[in-house]
């Protein structure tokens, strides 16, 4: 008998036979089989999430985005200027993104403002705005 150098031990699957390998020779094409499918499905579970979190990309980002300008400024600037200290509740894009949707997540381009600000802004500079770029 040559020496392979390898130490025979039970099948890893039925823990029968003796072998140098992992499995013996009735498990190891089961093994095999068990090992491709197990590959199959991870990849199959894979694209579901890259698909899906692709399809959500842009509202996440965004999510990240004003969520993190929020703790960074949680104040309404708009009320700052006129001395009233007003919790800010939505991430405003200074140049609103219809006219230069490439500043969307342009962090120069964000401010906090509180609900009646962004209201009031969206009446008032956005369509100024709109008008002298648009
Ligand atoms: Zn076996
Ligand atoms: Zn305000």
């Amino acid at each position: 008998m040559v020496a392979t150098g390898k130490i025979p031990k039970p099948c890893r699957r039925c823990n029968g036979p003796l072998t140098t390998e992992v499995y013996c020779r009735v498990c190891k094409p089961i093994a095999a089989a068990n090992a491709a499918e197990r590959i199959t499905e991870r990849n199959a579970r894979h694209d579901r999430i890259r698909g899906s979190a692709r399809e959500r990309g842009y509202s996440s980002t965004w999510d990240k985005l004003s969520k993190q300008n929020l703790a960074e400024n949680p104040l309404c600037v708009k009320c700052l200027e006129i001395g009233l200290t007003v919790a800010a509740t939505v991430t405003d894009h200074i140049i609103p993104i219809d006219v230069a949707p490439e500043k969307k997540f342009d962090k120069d381009n964000l401010m906090s403002l509180c609900t009646s600000c962004n209201t009031l802004k969206g009446k008032t500079t956005d369509k100024a705005i709109r008008e002298a770029l648009g």
